[in-house]
Order: C-alpha cells, then sequence, then structure tokens
C-alpha cells in the first residue's frame, strides 16, 4: 500500500492498541462478529498460543528462526518486539488489504503502539483507536485471571503498560473497557461513525451534486 494509494480508498483501516491485558482481544472478537464487512488482519508473531487460539486467524505463530529470515528478507511492512516475542505485519499482508480495501471491505489491525505509529506515517487516512482499562489495579486482575502467562511476564506487561499509556495523545478515540458491552458498543459506533463521514463517501454523493 503506497501513501497516495491509502487516501483515496473505499474502505477504511482501523488500528487498536491496548496495554496487554485491558480486554483488547475480547472487544475485537465481539465487534468483528457484529460486522462482517469488518475484517482482521493477521499479524506473525513468535509467542506461544494460547489456548482457543488459531493458527491463521488470529495470528501466525512461527519460530523465532522462522520470523528472522523473513526480516532479513524485508518482508515486514512493520515489526516489533513485546515481552521478548516478535511480532510483525508483512508486507504481503499490507498488499491484500490493500486489495481488499479498493473492494469495499474494512481492515482492523491490533498494533502496539510503535506499529500503529508507523502505519499512521507510511500510510495515511486510518483511524486510531486506543483501549484503556479502568484503573491498573483491574489490568493486573485481568492479567492474572486470563491465567496464560507465567508471573514474571505478567510483571513486565505490567510494567510496560504506563509507558504504552502515555501514547494515547496522537490516538484518535480511547474507548475505557471498564463494561465489555459498552466497550463494544463504543468501539462499533466510532466505526459505523467514521463511515459515515462525508470525505468517506464523496464517491457515492457525486451523483447529486450533479443535479
Ligand atoms: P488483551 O487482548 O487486551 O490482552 P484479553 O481480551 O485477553 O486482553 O482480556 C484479558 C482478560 O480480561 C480476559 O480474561 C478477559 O476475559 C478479561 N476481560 C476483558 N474485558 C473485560 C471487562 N470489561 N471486564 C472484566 N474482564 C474483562
Ligand atoms: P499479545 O501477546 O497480547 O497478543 O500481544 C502483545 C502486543 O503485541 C499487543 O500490544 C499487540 O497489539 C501487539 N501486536 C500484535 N500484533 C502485532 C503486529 O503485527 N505488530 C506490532 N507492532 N504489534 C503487534
Amino acid at each position: 500500500m503506497s501513501k497516495k494509494d491509502s487516501q483515496n480508498l473505499e474502505g477504511l483501516y482501523i488500528v487498536v492498541s491496548a496495554p496487554s491485558g485491558t480486554g483488547k482481544t475480547s472487544i475485537l472478537r465481539k465487534v468483528l462478529k457484529m460486522c462482517p464487512n469488518l475484517l482482521f488482519s493477521v499479524s506473525y508473531t513468535t509467542r506461544p498460543r494460547r489456548p482457543g487460539e488459531k493458527d491463521g486467524k488470529d495470528y501466525y505463530f512461527i519460530s523465532e528462526e522462522a520470523f528472522k529470515d523473513k526480516v532479513g528478507r524485508g518482508e515486514f511492512a512493520e515489526w516489533e518486539e513485546n515481552y521478548g516475542y516478535l511480532y510483525g505485519t508483512s508486507s504481503k499482508t499490507m498488499k491484500e488489504l490493500l486489495h481488499l480495501l479498493q473492494k469495499g471491505f474494512d481492515i482492523i489491525l491490533d498494533l502496539d503502539w510503535r506499529g500503529a505509529k508507523t502505519l499512521k506515517k507510511n500510510y495515511p487516512g486510518g483511524v486510531f483507536v486506543f483501549i484503556l482499562p479502568p484503573s491498573t489495579g483491574e489490568l493486573e486482575k485481568r492479567l492474572r485471571g486470563r491465567g496464560v502467562e507465567s508471573k514474571q511476564n505478567i510483571d513486565k506487561r505490567l510494567a510496560k503498560a504506563l509507558d504504552e499509556i502515555k501514547e494515547i495523545i496522537w490516538y484518535d478515540y480511547l474507548i475505557f473497557n471498564d463494561h465489555l458491552e459498552t466497550a463494544v458498543d463504543t468501539l462499533r459506533s466510532i466505526y459505523v461513525a467514521e463511515k459515515s463521514k462525508k470525505e468517506r463517501l464523496a464517491y457515492k454523493i457525486k451523483e447529486f451534486l450533479a443535479l
């Protein structure tokens, strides 16, 4: 996707970021079920698969060696290290996403703030949403409650959360995930409102303006 391309598309791309444990995956899964035109961008990761996660649907789970080979071949549009694991969006995925945007589909990407910033710089026209926990105490409770991380990993994720939250300043929207259904409704509302912006509908109103 080039800078020029990403500004003149019928579809919309949304990037969602949140400190680990906030509930982003829970929110995205529900919103994706409600919005059939909205597709999820599947990233590559070296992180082990969590219970319930599916290869090719939640992530492409690959070894660190395979990931580094891909980095060496310049196959990532962006990649970052998080909590000792590697995460990245492949250039091939980005090309496929451009094609889908041109066909009128909308795309949602789950990226940390650094990946989000890279996309904001390289592909103008996206909508950037940051999800926050109601409090740091609640974040810790959710990380422990998820029960998939070691204590050491939970501590790493908590320590990082405060740094990540400082980045909210350049995002377009903030959602507090206090009550899950409300947060789901808010993300869906942001999507619907963005789709209704007149700039995005210019291609549809040309005919009326010509009257
Ligand atoms: P993330 O993708 O942001 O790391 P998850 O979606 O895996 O977070 O959620 C972390 C944990 O918090 C899970 O156990 C999930 O069920 C729980 N959770 C998510 N949203 C809420 C909420 N609004 N209230 C209480 N628990 C929640
Ligand atoms: P988790 O292990 O909880 O699924 O994800 C850890 C972090 O990696 C989250 O902040 C998530 O948004 C981020 N992440 C997931 N995929 C990508 C990606 O392709 N690129 C970047 N930069 N971050 C990603």
